[in-house]
């Protein structure tokens, strides 16, 4: 009897990545000790960048890095990334996200990308499946928005898109970006030129923090894209007159005007495709018995299809122009920012799909409302994310909450996603953004 050929004998020896058992409470008890680096003054779990607590934190992930067997380095854009070597194959397997949170924040957004990747990478170690290509898992430096109006400091940084700029913004205290860069250990020059080689593939696991799978009823959700984002101030100016003497009929209200673009954004962006927010106001002289002369709104608009975003802003601001000569009131508008959508990778989010359906788990395709690190990555290589439900959609707030089977299936998923990218063929040079 001939004995069938086996072309990679350590591959069809191992096990079958979608088995692969991930120890969820090893996850919590992670979540909840990584909890205890906060801000002593601050509510909930706050770990902002750079700060103490960030900063111990750190060194609590990177000893748990360090027992996991993983090689741990803080690169030139003050990434903390551990890696297991792989058989030599070029370019690395890369997943991770973020541990500093927003001011109030809660446990589980960017937490669970990092501790997941971690836990994922000891899975898969227990389970005897080594790679082809290293196994990176990355806590990006400073996700969130942080004292120098900047997000994502660390995935800019190695894709590129941190600038020297960026580096002289300054805080509320004067203190420079760059500054801060290198009492946290990291010379501001490599956090802008040490630009990353290219990934072989990039996968992010994260929190939803919206309520789409969970009113759906799943678990898994395979993003399709980070959405554009589409941000212009509408300034309107009008006369500033007296509140009691002046008729209704002979009045040029800025701040009426203002109302009218507010209620039409709101309009405009119902019915899905999109979201449109009017979170920002401000009137002048904002007094009660003076008739405002001038009112400035912040409109964003943000959706998957850029023609959603560019035909709802046109309508919004033809409704405003037409309040405005109604009214008598002048209007300028100046864009602030035109960020377009990033599609996910179709191999990532096929891989992603793959995993989960093999888990016995269907998921849902969704679009990110939210901003990642993905978006940055995937400047530079194949990416995509999965997601896992928020209770409540709730996020950036104390009350965030994952169910921890919702965890373990997001963990067990990404690990066998991650054997999934290793055996992806080498990307397509130039295919990335
Ligand atoms: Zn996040």
């Amino acid at each position: 009897m001939a004995t069938t050929p086996q072309s990679g004998p350590e591959r069809t020896s191992a096990p079958a990545p979608d088995a692969v058992a991930v120890d969820v409470e090893r996850v919590r008890a992670d979540i909840a000790e990584l909890a205890a680096y906060c801000e002593p003054d601050e509510p909930g779990s706050t770990r902002r960048v750079f700060r103490d607590a960030h900063r111990s934190g750190r060194v609590w992930l990177a000893a748990r890095m360090a027992e996991a067997g993983l090689e741990v380095e803080t690169d030139g854009a003050g990434n903390l990334i551990g890696s297991r070597k792989g058989r030599g194959a070029p370019g690395a397997v890369v997943t991770g996200s973020h541990t500093d949170t927003v001011r109030g924040g809660g446990r589980y957004d960017g937490i669970l990308g990092v501790l997941g990747g971690l836990e994922a990478a000891r899975a898969l170690a227990a389970a005897g499946i080594g790679l082809d290509h290293d196994l990176q898992v990355v806590d990006f430096l400073g996700e969130e928005p942080n004292d120098w109006g900047l997000s994502c400091v660390g995935s800019r940084g190695v894709t590129g898109g941190l600038t020297r700029a960026d580096l002289d913004r300054t805080d509320a205290q004067g203190r420079t970006l760059a500054q801060a860069l290198t009492d946290f250990g990291r010379a501001p020059e490599t956090a802008i030129s040490g630009r990353w080689p290219s990934p072989h593939a990039f996968v992010e696991l994260h929190i939803e923090q919206g309520p789409v799978l969970e009113l759906a009823d799943r678990v898994i959700g395979v993003v399709t894209g980070i959405v554009g984002v589409h941000r212009v101030l509408v300034e309107f100016s009008g006369r500033r007159d007296h509140a009691g003497t002046l008729p209704m009929d002979q009045r040029h209200d800025a701040a009426c005007a203002a109302a009218e673009l507010i209620l039409a954004v709101e309009s405009l962006a119902q019915g899905g495709g999109g979201v449109g927010t009017t979170g920002r106001v401000e009137v002048e002289p904002g007094a009660m018995n003076v008739v405002p002369d001038r009112a400035r709104v912040w409109v964003e608009l943000r959706s998957i299809d850029p023609g959603w975003v560019v035909e709802r802003r046109d309508a919004a601001l033809a409704a405003a122009t037409e309040a405005a000569s109604r009214r008598g009131v002048g209007l300028s508008v100046d864009v602030l920012c035109d960020e377009a959508p990033t599609p996910m990778d179709p191999q990532v989010r096929d891989a992603i799909d793959a995993a989960a359906r093999a888990a016995g788990i269907e998921p849902l395709e969704l679009a990110s409302g939210a901003e990642h690190d993905t978006r940055q990555i995937a400047r530079i290589g194949r990416s995509g994310m999965i997601f896992v439900p928020s209770l409540d959609g709730r996020s950036h707030c104390l009350e965030e909450w994952t169910d921890p089977a919702h965890i373990a299936a997001g963990v067990r998923v990404l690990a066998a996603t991650l054997v999934r990218l290793d055996r992806l063929p080498p990307p397509t040079p130039g295919a990335a953004r």
